[in-house]
């Protein structure tokens, strides 16, 4: 009797998790084995621009699903390869060698995990069968059509279709599966060079810690609206990583909410974790996105500044811009960057330096804990105007306006750039050049109203000449 294999990708948890249910089942039911598999290929994610804080996390969250599939009694092996092209070879040696017919996987719609997936097929034995679940999102992309037949490319329409689609058919998380089989004690996980990350906030990685967290946000979440843009306070979820890693599904999270309130459009955090699905949806239905394409192409003309010394300054927080700056150091020390300063130092990036918004995109993903292509792709073409339902050209964050509104006591510039501590509250969202000298700040790298308005210029010209 052939035996079952759970590939695990980007859903590196054991409950909610339907290929692993599916796979103990047919294995409980045959009577045969069931082992799990994770291609491992840090060169490949870094091809793709993850970092050592997204790599530190998988390995941490790898560790722990080995342990939580060994009680399970289930072993995980991990394919080291240096591609998922090799990975996936191996994998099909594998499973071969383990008398494996039936694969259970998630379905995800980025390009590469769809090239690897076409390479299973193409390579795998006639009867080797690869079962994708498509249940990582809340309803199938194919399902959420406008009334024209088309998918969606304004967000808030398509909030409110999936929603309807839901609200009744949403059912509950399935629980870690119990399926009897004896605990294993659990092989420690040959993962090569572990990846550094400290993770100094204490971001939720694991299962485990995701379903806390989640719990114990549940308590703020009326709050979610009035602190969810004051980057000096706790009033977000810090979910993202636990759902980039898929320690934790957004089923979980819209199921957790159902049970205490109605899912409603007005639910801000539950529309934040729809803006997740909505960046998803738009790969399904253009993984080009993938090839570094902005999804309106009328953009992509615009003369950027090639000086790369403004791409470094914005990186090490050197602008002389305190919000900025405080944004760019949170990030550099705590592998995370609160949403709202993701948008200012983003824009100020693309629209008032100038520069090419991939290379912000780049930078993100690298030091992100919990990059998620979509979620950055679709962040940084909505700050650069270029994406799907993305800010209009002529939308400029003024970042020293941003500042005296959403960190009027400036507490979060105090505890990232230090230097500027000594001033006043009044002083310190753009301080004068004489006071910028004494603390030893640098001055601002370019002149913010007169590179708007040439930013404002050019954006037009295209505008008219496309
Ligand atoms: P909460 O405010 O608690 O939101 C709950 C969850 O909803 C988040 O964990 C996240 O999964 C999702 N979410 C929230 N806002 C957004 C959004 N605007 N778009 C998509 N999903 C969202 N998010 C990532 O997960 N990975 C990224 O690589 C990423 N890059 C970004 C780049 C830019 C330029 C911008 C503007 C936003 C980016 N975001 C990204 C979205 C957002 O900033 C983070 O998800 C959020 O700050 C994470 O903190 P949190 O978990 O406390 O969010």
């Amino acid at each position: 009797m052939a035996n079952q294999l759970v590939w695990f990708r980007n859903d590196l948890r054991t409950c909610d998790h339907a290929p692993l249910s599916e796979a103990l089942v047919a294995a409980h039911q045959q009577n045969s084995t069931i082992t799990a598999a994770f291609i491992w290929s840090p060169e490949q994610l870094q091809q793709q621009g993850a970092g050592s804080p997204k790599l530190a996390a998988y390995q941490q969250a790898l560790d722990a699903l080995n342990d939580d599939l060994a009680a399970l009694g289930v072993e995980l092996q991990i394919i080291t390869a240096p591609s998922w092209q090799q990975g996936v070879t191996d994998l099909i040696e594998l499973c071969v060698r383990l008398d494996v017919d039936n694969i259970y996987c998630h379905y995800e719609p980025g390009w590469d995990e769809r090239l690897r997936d076409g390479q299973f097929h193409d390579q795998a034995p006639e009867q080797m069968h690869l079962h994708r679940a498509n249940d990582l999102y809340s309803a199938p992309p194919r399902q959420l059509l406008t009334l024209q037949g088309n998918f969606y490319k304004v967000f808030t329409p398509y909030k409110r279709n999936l929603l309807a689609q839901i609200i009744d058919t949403l059912v509950a998380p399935r629980p870690a599966p119990d399926n009897g089989l004896p605990a294993q004690a659990a092989k420690p996980l040959a993962l090569g060079e572990r990846f550094v990350w400290d993770n100094p906030m204490q971001l939720p990685v694991l299962e485990q810690q995701a379903h806390e967290r989640l719990e114990d946000f549940m308590d703020q979440m009326n709050d979610y609206s009035s602190l969810r843009d004051i980057p000096a306070r706790a009033g977000t979820s810090l979910l993202s990583t636990s759902l980039a890693l898929g320690t934790l599904s957004s089923r979980q999270v819209l199921w957790t909410i159902a049970q205490r309130q109605a899912l409603t459009s007005s639910n801000a955090f539950l529309s934040e974790i729809l803006w997740r699905e909505f960046y998803k949806y738009l790969l399904a239905w253009r993984p080009e996105l993938c090839l570094g394409k902005a999804f309106n192409p009328k953009w992509d003309q615009f003369p950027w500044q090639t000086d790369p010394s403004l791409l470094q300054r914005w990186q090490a927080g050197q602008t002389g811009v305190p919000l900025v700056d405080a944004a760019a150091r949170q990030l550099n020390q705590t592998g995370w960057m609160h949403n709202r300063l993701r948008m200012v130092s983003a824009m100020y990036l693309v629209k008032i330096l100038q520069v090419d918004w991939r290379h912000g995109e780049a930078w993100f993903a690298r030091q992100l804990a919990d990059f998620d292509f979509a979620a950055n792709n679709g962040g940084w073409q909505w700050v650069a105007s270029t994406g799907v339902d993305a800010t209009p050209y002529f939308r400029i964050f003024n970042p020293h306006e941003q500042s005296r509104r959403f960190d009027p006591d400036g507490d979060f510039i105090r505890k990232y750039v230090p230097e500027l501590a000594p001033l006043a509250n009044k002083a310190i969202h753009q301080p004068t050049p004489e006071l910028a000298l004494a603390l030893g700040y640098p001055l601002p790298v370019v002149d913010y109203k007169t590179s708007r308005a040439d930013t404002l210029v050019k954006f037009k010209k295209l505008g008219q000449d496309y």
